[in-house]
């Protein structure tokens, strides 16, 4: 793979110069809604990659969970997290810890787009997606539920 520039300018619109905006995930692999995918940093060196990953308003993450961990921090706008059986607003430049085996997703409020750079192990396992039963058992919780159903 070509490393490219150590130096990359931003442009307009949350891109950087040489950074392809790529689809999220591969259509029909998970459900997913206006989002968009951008590897900053993927390198041998760093054993992690950094990306950003960006919702237009009303656009969500996979809701998944993984033995990898995410680190994150949100860099545009504002939108809500489900993070184990936390429902939390968060916005730029708020931090969000994304620990093993955990639920999650990322839903972009209405009216503004919603981006976040997120930090994962280079090599790592393959997200899961939850059975009917385990949403059911999420969906107990009436904040999850409202969040998954917005
Ligand atoms: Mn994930």
């Amino acid at each position: 793979m070509d490393e490219g520039p150590n130096i990359r300018p931003a442009q307009d619109g949350f891109r950087w110069e040489g950074v392809e905006l790529l689809a999220y995930k591969e259509e029909g692999s998970a459900p997913f809604k206006a989002i968009t995918r951008q590897v900053l940093f993927q390198r041998p060196e760093l054993g992690c990659e950094l990306r950003y990953f960006e919702m237009q308003p009303g656009g969500h993450s996979t809701l998944e969970r993984h033995e990898h961990v995410h680190a994150v921090m949100i860099f545009r706008g504002r939108g809500t997290c489900l993070v184990g059986g936390e429902v939390r607003e968060a916005g730029a430049p708020d931090l969000v810890f994304i620990p093993p085996m955990t639920w999650h997703q990322f839903r972009a409020s209405a009216g503004e787009p919603f981006g976040f750079l997120c930090m994962v192990n280079a090599a790592r396992d393959k997200p899961q997606l939850p059975s009917a039963d385990e949403l059911r058992q999420l969906k107990e919780d009436p904040a999850i539920a409202a969040f998954l159903d917005t």
